[in-house]
């Protein structure tokens, strides 16, 4: 598709951030861009409108557990050193919605799946899961299993 080269071109790449040796894909660049955040929405549009879709769920940036103010629903997932915990209101879902779980970037998977996790403890069908980009060689993709992962850009 001839837009993915410009929301490719608008994401903007932070080399050592957070640390050292990490080239950090920033996509807050691209939100600015109207353009290419238009055609972020519209491809992702085009590809789900007709997926009977009732729920699309967001990894909320830098979220920490501890946060929601009603009963949630946990899942632990490892991070590169440690581990971490992501949380979802009971009755946020209900069992039988078809879910599109959106995230900016997958690097091993691990928030993606935890995401994953928690609807399909609660009866929700993960229809696919979408991230504006893929890191290659860290093999999120494979710890996803069979769920479909769709991806605009490609990143090593
Ligand atoms: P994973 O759990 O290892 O797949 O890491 C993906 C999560 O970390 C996503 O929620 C991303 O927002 C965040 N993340 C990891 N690396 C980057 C990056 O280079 N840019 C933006 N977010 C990142």
């Amino acid at each position: 598709d001839p837009r993915i080269a410009g929301i490719s071109s608008a994401i903007r790449v932070i080399p050592n951030f957070p640390k050292p040796g990490i080239m950090f894909q920033d996509i807050t660049t691209m939100l600015l861009d109207t353009k290419a955040f238009k055609d972020t929405i519209d491809l992702f549009v085009e590809r789900y409108r007709d997926k009977n879709i009732s729920v699309v769920a967001g990894v909320e940036a830098r979220g920490k557990p501890n946060k929601l103010p009603g009963e949630v629903i946990s899942e632990e997932y490892s991070l590169e050193y440690g581990t971490d915990k992501m949380e979802m209101h009971v009755g946020a879902v209900e069992a039988g919605e078809r879910a599109l779980v959106i995230d900016d970037l997958i690097a091993t998977g691990g928030t993606l799946c935890a995401a994953v996790k928690l609807l399909e403890r609660v009866g929700v069908n993960v229809v696919e899961c979408a991230c504006v980009i893929e890191l290659l060689g860290l093999k999120g993709r494979e710890r996803l299993g069979d769920r479909p992962l769709f991806v605009l850009v490609n990143a090593t």
